[in-house]
């Protein structure tokens, strides 16, 4: 099959398009034919290299994709059955997985990951990870929606306890959290007040439920967040940007109010003044991808047509290399999508 690997860390330059020998199903698996491909800021990090993680190579990345059933071990889906990928594989037998909370699993990860990913024509996946979607939702589309939409629900909900008549600062709002926290939050019944870099990126925030929208580059977001909740400030903040964002984020919060990160793309070293922690009752919540059942919830509301994955742009797979460079200059709103 082809797919794309690297064999060493790097720039962009390392993906290479070629021929890789095609997965073979393990007791378990099931084998998909890829149709559509997501990128992640976790692809990034896995081309990169990061401290303490050794990554196998040659390796295939991709956590999010959609296709159609080739096999499964007992039939469980038809051949051609087109479905969706959860993307967090856990062991499914210790206290963590029994009591729902798969991913505290500790030998949780990431589908392509440590293991092999989307990144491919075929790939293998165990048959609990697989979901069906309905005729009305395209591979594409549906490649766009787990891990993004996974983690948003996992943070709002679950981590940071929303409920209804909230306000929540959503960072970023062109990232894949981003856009995919704006709708959680006011599906939830939340005032969601987002930040973007550019303008026209502010008015497609407005435009998938944001009340206000601040510019980033040209305006100080606690400033103007105290402005719109006339000095009180926000219950909820939704961290991934990291240390360029952290003081204002904290900044924003309202006394007893909760920051949910799950991720520092601008750098993971973070200070925190003790007396702000305790003196506002302040809670730091840490958050990392989310419960197989969390994803089913969303996904019905995705699949009623109430959750929509933004897609930015789609590419050949052959053009991940592309495809990567773009996620890296944040000129994106919403998902990229590879095409195999
Ligand atoms: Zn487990």
């Amino acid at each position: 099959m082809k797919a794309v690997r690297f064999h060493a860390h790097g720039g962009p330059d390392v993906l290479r398009y070629e021929d890789a020998p095609e997965p073979i199903a393990g007791p378990g698996d099931a084998l998909i034919r890829v149709r559509a491909c997501a990128l992640n800021h976790l692809d990034l990090w896995q081309r990169r290299g990061m401290e303490r993680v050794e990554i196998p190579f040659p390796h295939i990345s991709g956590a999010d994709l959609a296709g159609e059933v080739i096999s499964t071990p007992n039939g469980e889906f038809a051949p051609g059955r087109r479905v969706m990928l959860q993307p967090g594989l856990s062991c499914a037998r210790c206290a963590a997985c029994l009591d729902g909370r798969d991913n505290e699993c500790a030998s949780y990860d990431v589908l392509g990951y440590r293991s092999q990913g989307g990144y491919a024509e075929i790939v293998k996946v165990p048959v609990q990870n697989l979901i069906a979607i309905p005729d009305s939702i395209g591979f594409v589309e549906a490649a766009a929606f787990p891990l993004a939409f996974l983690t948003a629900w996992h943070m709002l909900i679950t981590r940071a306890k929303l409920r209804a008549g909230e306000d929540v600062l959503v960072l970023g709002a062109g990232s894949g959290v981003g856009q995919a926290a704006i709708q959680v939050a006011r599906r939830h019944g939340a005032r969601v007040f987002a930040t973007a870099g550019t303008d026209e990126k502010l008015a497609k925030a407005r435009h998938l439920g944001a009340y206000e929208v601040i510019n980033h580059t040209s305006q100080d977001v606690p400033a103007k967040i105290r402005e719109f909740t006339k000095g009180r400030g926000v219950d909820v903040v939704v961290e991934h940007v990291g240390a360029a964002t952290w003081e204002g984020s904290l900044r924003s919060l309202v006394r007893g109010g909760r920051l949910v990160t799950c991720g520092a793309t601008t750098g993971h070293a973070a200070q925190i003044d003790l007396r702000v922690l305790f003196v506002r009752q302040l809670s730091l919540l840490g958050s990392y991808m989310g419960r197989k059942a969390e994803l089913l919830r969303a996904a019905q509301l995705f699949f009623a047509g109430e959750l929509r994955p933004v897609v930015s742009e789609t590419f050949p797979l052959a053009e991940a290399g592309v495809a990567h460079r773009r996620l890296e200059s944040r000129a994106q709103f919403g998902k990229l999508v590879l095409i195999p």
